[in-house]
């Protein structure tokens, strides 16, 4: 059986997530994702995809992560007409994420051209709202999780919890061609066991071979306990010092979780009962509502919880999703926590909290996820003096928090748990920093007598 897998994007990088998988004259894709970096890593997203899109007969769809899904509109604009298979919450969130991403791509062209910039920035955005529409519908009703669907004759996926964000899965691909029979398993973006909201990844079942991320494989995460203290105390003491704490949020998942973590400290009497808690992202708070709709996802003791009344309410707590209302918080010099997207400080409206207050010793900005190289997040963990946000050189005075603890992405026990003892043929790397997270964990995969491949970006590779 000829059965080839080529990697045409998160190769050896943590953005882009493109997998296209080909056996007898059959094409799947598995995630369609955005680059997302410095402008020189965002170039490739105005590349050519390295295949044509009208060949692939399906796309099967991870979780809605944009660096996941963002390319899918250009994936239909360039000719693919397939089906599009995702979980229900996938299937609903990726509506808000598309369209946010673009109308964000619309809006910083404008920018560009209205500031006359040439060659730092595009020009045309990638795709527009229409162009989101569209590729919107070619997705399918929800998957629901362990249900087996054939995607091509011959060809039948199950999606498994990834446990990652809401509606996140791991795509089991059972592949015949005659009498031979392979399995391929996508890992998708893996979350960690024990979180609140959402159940455990499921374990990797068995498989030939895995298609694996591993952007943590290079380390163990801070316990989950200590990072929540850590949140805590960040508040405390910003709040003491009359300073605000600015927490850059990725609204899928995270911003739910910090809010649910900020009720219980607010319960327990962990934070001061005054703090006035803003989520300001209208990604965030559609994200927040579409969550409420998908109990299939929950943890059971968050679904206990949940019977108990609303999880993410509090007292002092303001979505804000007017642009108005958004701008009124930089008024507030103290004791406010804002949570705002991007995550990575690289769009959105955390980049207006960030130049009201990076400046101020009193302020505070906590990072709770992770930050990609080239991000204005990755700038500011790295401890830079001062950063450029909107043209305008700020100095960075306030406190920088780094809690890692809340990662989305399971850490190198939980990656080694998830895939287990079972017999695999081979386990290809994708989905991390070279540097970090990928060549480390190819040698402990090593040590345990498994062979790891890193492939590149567009490179072809006959899965034997
Ligand atoms: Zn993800």
């Amino acid at each position: 059986m000829a059965l080839t897998y080529a990697c045409h994007g998160a190769a050896r990088e943590v953005t882009g997530s493109c997998h296209l998988l080909e056996c007898g004259g059959r094409r799947i894709l598995v995630d369609c994702g955005l680059f997302q970096g410095d402008r020189e890593v965002e170039a490739a997203n105005g590349e050519p995809f390295g295949f044509d899109p009208a060949s692939i007969d399906a796309l099967l769809l991870t979780h809605a992560h944009l660096d996941h899904c963002g390319r899918i509109p250009l994936l239909v604009r360039q000719g693919f007409h397939g089906r599009i298979l995702a979980t229900s919450a996938t299937r609903e969130l990726v509506r808000v994420v598309l369209l946010d991403a673009a109308s964000l791509q619309v809006e910083d062209a404008a920018h560009a051209r209205r500031s006359g910039r040439n060659g730092t920035a595009p020009q045309a955005p990638l795709y527009d709202i229409d162009d989101a529409l569209h590729a919107l519908d070619f997705f399918e009703p929800g998957i629901g999780y362990d249900q087996p669907v054939e995607v091509v004759p011959g060809i039948v996926a199950r999606f498994l919890d990834a446990g990652h964000i809401l509606g996140s899965a791991s795509i089991l691909l059972d592949v015949s061609d005659g009498d031979a029979r392979r399995t391929v398993l996508f890992s998708g973006d893996l979350g960690n066991p024990g979180r609140p909201l959402l159940r455990d990844p499921t374990p990797a079942p068995p498989a030939d071979h895995v298609v694996m991320e591993c952007t943590y494989g290079d380390r163990p995460h801070r316990p989950l306990p200590d990072s929540i203290d850590e949140l805590f105390r960040a508040i405390r003491e910003t709040t003491q010092r009359h300073g605000n704490v600015v927490i850059p949020t990725f609204a899928l998942e995270r911003a739910q979780e910090v809010l649910y973590y900020l009720h219980q400290g607010l319960r327990e009497g962990a934070i001061p009962a005054h703090v006035r808690v803003f989520l300001d992202s209208p990604m965030a708070i559609s994200a927040t509502e579409i969550f409420r709709r998908h109990p299939e996802c929950f943890d059971r003791a968050f679904l206990h919880r949940l019977q108990h009344g609303d999880p993410f309410a509090m007292e002092g707590l303001h979505f804000t999703r007017s642009s108005t209302e958004s701008m009124a918080i930089n008024n507030i010099e103290g004791g406010a926590v804002i949570l705002a997207g991007s995550g990575m400080c690289n769009g959105g409206r955390v980049r207006h909290h960030l130049k009201h207050n990076l400046w101020r010793e009193r302020s505070s900005i906590v990072f709770v996820g992770y930050a990609a190289e080239g991000t204005l997040a990755r700038r500011i963990v790295d401890g830079a003096a001062s950063v450029r946000v909107f043209n305008e050189d700020i100095p960075v005075r306030a406190q920088v928090w780094t809690i890692n603890g809340f990662s989305a992405h399971a850490d190198r026990p939980s990656l080694l748990a998830w895939l287990g003892e079972l017999p695999r043929k081979e386990v290809l790397l994708v989905h991390g920093e070279y540097e970090r997270g990928m060549r480390c964990f190819a040698n402990v995969l090593a040590s345990r007598g498994l062979s790891a491949r890193m492939p590149r970006r567009g490179e072809r590779m006959a899965l034997a």
